[in-house]
């Protein structure tokens, strides 16, 4: 599988994703459809197939435009809200992509509709992929506009922590630096993030993207990936996963991110 990543807007990923045996293609969060379109055809893909990860403008407005640019498109969506959706989905129900199948997984919190794409190819050929719009991102996770910490826990741990740890994350912004300076805080003797701190910030200034991990590498530096290690719970005065994880989101909300 060949996953092209298509910066959008001020800090948004679109992917396109393509079965490298059939040439056939599905695209996450097309907000720009005219980039879309310009990289279907740099890449002679045959797109077929629109992954909404959650209804939000700034991952699903730009469906119907592309919908009219190539008709024919099915839109996938796990909810009434995401733009020109065709075909709801809901947990475990899968896409049929060429040579690669793509699971859909039910991880609302974020929004109530949110749904990650698992993508593996047929035979465990190659390492698998997750997109993962605003549920998780590199070093972080998405605000709980329209859920609760217990969801979240499900849908880091249970969920996401549960794919092959080699698995890929493609995620919906580009947060990096500024997720890592939070975790930093959070652990300031963990050796792990620093480094990875330093990485992001050098790729970032040469503009190239810190996406993607993988789900190995998020629990070693996502403090909400970690909220079991008794480090990050010692932080914000919690011993549980759960409260942890409200605790942590609440602070991030309001964590000043140091300019440096
Ligand atoms: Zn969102």
């Amino acid at each position: 599988m060949k996953v092209v990543l298509l910066p959008a807007l001020t800090d948004n990923y679109m992917y396109l994703l393509i079965d490298a045996d059939s040439g056939e293609a599905a695209v996450v969060d097309p907000v720009e459809p005219a980039k879309v379109v310009e990289a279907v055809r740099k890449h002679g893909a045959r797109l077929t197939t629109v992954l909404t990860t959650h209804h939000h403008w700034d991952h699903a407005s730009g469906n119907g435009k592309l919908l009219k640019l190539m008709p024919g498109l099915e839109v996938y969506g796990g909810d009434d809200r995401v733009d020109a959706i065709t075909q709801k989905v809901s947990h475990s129900d899968t896409i049929q992509l060429g040579s690669l199948t793509i699971r859909c997984l039910f991880t609302p919190c974020h929004t109530t509709g949110h749904i990650c794409y698992y993508v593996t190819k047929e035979n465990g050929a190659e390492p698998p992929a997750v997109f993962t719009g605003d549920t998780l991102f590199v070093a972080g996770c998405g605000k709980f506009f329209e859920g609760t910490a217990e969801q979240m826990c499900r849908a880091l741990i249970d969920i996401l922590g549960s794919l092959p740890p080699e698995t890929r994350v493609f995620c919906g912004h580009e947060y990096t630096v500024s997720n890592l300076k939070f975790a930093r805080h959070v652990e300031p003797d963990n050796d792990v993030i620093k480094k990875k701190l330093a990485w992001a910030k050098d790729k970032r200034s040469n503009g190239e993207p810190s996406v993607p991990s993988t789900l190995a590498d998020e629990l070693t530096f996502n403090p909400f990936m970690r909220i079991r290690e008794k480090s990050v719970q010692k932080h914000v005065h919690q011993s549980t996963p759960v409260e942890t994880m409200g605790s942590l989101r609440k602070e991030k909300d309001g964590f000043k991110v140091p300019k440096e």
